[in-house]
């Protein structure tokens, strides 16, 4: 199915949500679920997760960063172009029940992708402190949308320029350290998942992850993103995105998801060197 882009926007640097008409996917998404795309005949597919839905209109957001040659390519799309292919909802949705006192961590693009999430969380009464993380002032973007879902928002960014200076992870220890969590939701590049369940290991808070690994089919055919989980392999796609953080073998995704970064490289670089 083609989804025309009713809304383009960028957001920060390399940064852009896409506001695409796709009615049937917008009628069944459900927070912590993603769409797998392809811009052209010839394209790879790519997973993106659904930042936000409007069933009434029938479309979905998707938030995403210019990396490499795909992305690049759906940079260039513009308002009324159709996106190929899109296929969806993916993945099991988030568990969301009252779990209490919520601290939700969103790192870079991975903010998009708390924000259904606590949408969901405050729904069901939760208590929800969001801790969120950006390299610089020019790559913060959805504050306040994140503000609108929470009852305490952390902002960080790693050179200090808004916000704390530092890590969400020393945002979370100072929530840990003041008051009672009952479970942790983070959302982000993989050192910093990894990071953040090291430290939630230790007061031992239930913590769930959503893993981004190297993905293809996104129906559980081609086992590219297979993880290994409490010793036994998972496919994230199907069995995830979201996983019980103190079982994911971090360090194994992390290889896994280098295996192709020189041909990525030389992909984007062709790309670039074309305009
Ligand atoms: P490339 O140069 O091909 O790759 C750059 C890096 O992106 C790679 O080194 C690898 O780490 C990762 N990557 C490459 N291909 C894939 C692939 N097929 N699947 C997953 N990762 C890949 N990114 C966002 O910006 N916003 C999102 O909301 C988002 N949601 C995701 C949800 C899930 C369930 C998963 C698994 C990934 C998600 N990603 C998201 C990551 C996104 O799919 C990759 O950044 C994108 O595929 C990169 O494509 P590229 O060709 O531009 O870059
Ligand atoms: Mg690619």
């Amino acid at each position: 199915m083609s989804a025309k882009i009713v809304k383009r926007e960028e957001l920060a640097k390399d940064i852009f949500c896409y506001e695409v008409e796709t009615p049937l996917i917008a009628n069944k998404a459900k927070a912590g679920q993603f769409v797998i795309l392809r811009i052209h005949q010839k394209g790879e597919r790519i997973p993106l997760t659904i930042a936000d839905f409007d069933r009434e209109k029938g479309t979905i957001t998707m938030v995403f960063q210019v990396l490499g040659k795909t992305t690049l390519l759906l940079s260039r799309l513009r308002e009324n172009d159709h996106i190929l292919n899109i296929l969806g909802p993916q993945g099991n949705p988030s568990e969301i029940k009252d779990f209490g006192h919520v601290a939700v961590v969103g790192g870079g693009v991975g903010v998009a992708a708390i924000h259904p999430i606590l949408k969901a969380l405050k729904e069901k009464n939760n208590k929800i402190t969001s801790i969120i993380g950006y390299r610089s002032k020019e790559l913060v973007f959805w504050e306040d949308k994140i503000k609108a879902q929470s009852y305490e928002v952390l902002v960080y960014t790693n050179d200090g320029s808004y916000g704390k200076a530092g890590l969400v992870t020393d945002g979370l220890k100072d929530v840990i350290s003041r008051e009672k969590i009952d479970r942790v939701i983070a959302v982000g590049p993989l050192v910093m998942m990894d990071a953040v369940t090291k430290v939630t290991k230790e007061y031992n808070i239930p913590t769930i992850v959503s893993l981004n690994s190297l993905m293809v089919c996104g129906m559980g055919m081609c086992g590219a993103c297979r993880v290994t989980i409490n010793g036994k392999i998972k496919f994230t796609c199907m069995d995830g995105p979201e996983f019980n953080a103190f079982a994911v073998d971090f360090d194994e995704l992390k290889k896994r998801l280098n295996s192709y970064k020189e041909e990525e490289k030389i992909c984007y670089k062709k790309e670039l060197e074309k305009c």
